[in-house]
């Protein structure tokens, strides 16, 4: 293509040779030269190299010297074009690309749950309402395809299931909890395909219904139904340890897209911490013989630098994310250390605390899933355990990282304003610091 806008570029000096008019240049460049370069540029220009970007722009810039016109930047046609592109799109309910276009259920949830965290933290009766507009959208538009707190039905579900209870509108909290409970068909069956992570898997559903119980009430959910969810999860990940031959090292395995994963959102941390919640009710004979060996496996692929891998196969120390390294596996350490009373854990929960600190502020943005945010979460949870300042301090200094948003030259999320990629996070986090005794890694700790 550069060869072929050169040729023309070749005209355009000869051209102007021949004492043609700025004018007129000027439409000679825009009928050959930015015909060409702007052919199908939505297409191809966002997957160009930065180096033939460069050489595109070089001969945009030799014809704004030839015409003495100036003319329009390869980037800014490129930015114009895409977003005449996507206001089509968005007018057009039949075009196949459409439904890219509306808003995510997943961030519509995560607004809801920013809402009723900021009226837990100000007690502002107008947060509550926005929670309530908010989860109403997201409850018209259930698939029951996916049935967790963070990617599936169970989380518009309880989120509203709460909100109405604290409107004290009981009837239509009742609905929600009875449909949240009509889930469980597909989660407990063990034949059935389901993960058992916390973002698509049984974890992520077994959240739902121990949120439900520490928002509304001990007993909104029956202890039956989470008995047979923590069996379903445990049966699971007992299966999985046999097959692959590990069940003397690690008696509860679980995988999550043929990977074992180690870390809070897709692994093994994520799980084993809903199996060590109190409020899961997991008797003492399986979290001693059964949890307690498998955190103890996790704990031993810690590297040197003491994070930990992404997943058992991965032997690069490279992620410090919740969803994979050292700031999600911690929560799992500090659980196994209440459950448990071991100073083994704690030792290495301080550890991860430390590479937090010295690798933790991430260019990947500001959001809770693999953003800055996720990672001070860890400070909090540490320091209400410790009651150390250090976790304070360590808190209040990645904040102030979130505080100036956008100037680290990082990178935009794929949803900039969601809670676990964007801005909703990095706002829930800046709120929780207001009271960091009571605070909480939303739809992960309770
Ligand atoms: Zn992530």
């Amino acid at each position: 293509m550069v060869k072929k806008v050169q040729q023309s570029l070749f005209n355009l000096r000869r051209l102007k040779k021949f004492g043609l008019s700025p004018k007129a240049l000027t439409n000679f460049y825009r009928c050959t030269i930015e015909s060409i370069l702007s052919g199908c540029i939505t297409t191809w220009y966002g997957n160009c190299s930065a180096l033939n970007r460069k050489a595109l722009q070089m001969v945009v810039r030799s014809a704004q010297r030839i015409t003495r016109g100036k003319l329009l930047a390869l980037q800014d046609t490129y930015t114009t074009r895409c977003h005449r592109k996507a206001i089509k799109i968005i007018k057009d309910n039949n075009h196949q690309s459409h439904c890219l276009f509306t808003p995510l259920s997943s961030r519509r949830r995560g607004i809801a749950l920013l809402y009723l965290q900021l009226h837990r933290v100000t007690c502002e009766a107008s947060h509550l309402q926005r929670a309530l507009d908010y989860v109403k959208r997201t409850l018209r538009i259930l698939n029951g395809r996916k049935v967790t707190f963070l990617c599936g039905d169970a989380g518009p579900l309880a989120v509203a299931a709460v909100v109405h209870h604290r409107l004290k509108n009981q009837t239509e909290s009742q609905e929600c909890l009875t449909k949240l409970l009509q889930l469980q068909r597909g989660v407990v069956s063990t034949d059935s395909e389901m993960p058992d992570e916390l973002l698509y898997g049984r974890a992520g559903y077994l959240y739902a219904l121990l949120y439900v119980n520490k928002e509304i009430g001990p007993d909104t959910v029956d202890e039956t139904t989470i008995a047979r969810v923590v069996t379903a999860i445990l049966e699971s990940g007992k299966n999985m340890a046999k097959e692959e031959k590990k069940a003397e090292k690690c008696p509860l395995l679980y995988e999550w897209h043929k990977k074992q994963y180690v870390g809070a959102a897709h692994g093994l941390a994520g799980i084993y911490c809903m199996l060590m919640q109190p409020s899961a009710k997991v008797n003492q004979e399986v979290l001693s013989e059964l949890v307690r060996p498998s955190v103890d496996y996790v704990r031993h692929k810690k590297f040197r630098s003491g994070n930990y891998p992404s997943s058992l196969s991965n032997e690069t120390d490279r992620l410090v994310h919740w969803c994979h390294g050292a700031p999600g596996v911690v929560h799992m350490l500090i659980m196994a250390h209440k459950v448990f009373k071991d100073e083994k854990y704690l030792k290495d929960a301080v550890e991860c605390g430390e590479v937090i600190w010295q690798r933790g502020l991430l260019r990947k943005g500001y959001g809770i899933c693999h953003g800055t945010a996720g990672n001070a979460y860890s400070f909090l949870t540490l320091y209400q355990l410790t009651q150390e300042k250090k976790y304070l301090y360590r808190a209040c200094k990645f904040a102030e990282w979130c505080l100036d948003y956008g100037t680290h030259g990082c990178r935009i999320p794929d949803r900039p304003y969601s809670l676990f990629e964007g801005m909703a996070g990095a706002i829930h986090y800046l709120s929780d610091l207001t009271q960091p005794e009571s605070s909480c890694f939303p739809a992960f700790e309770l």
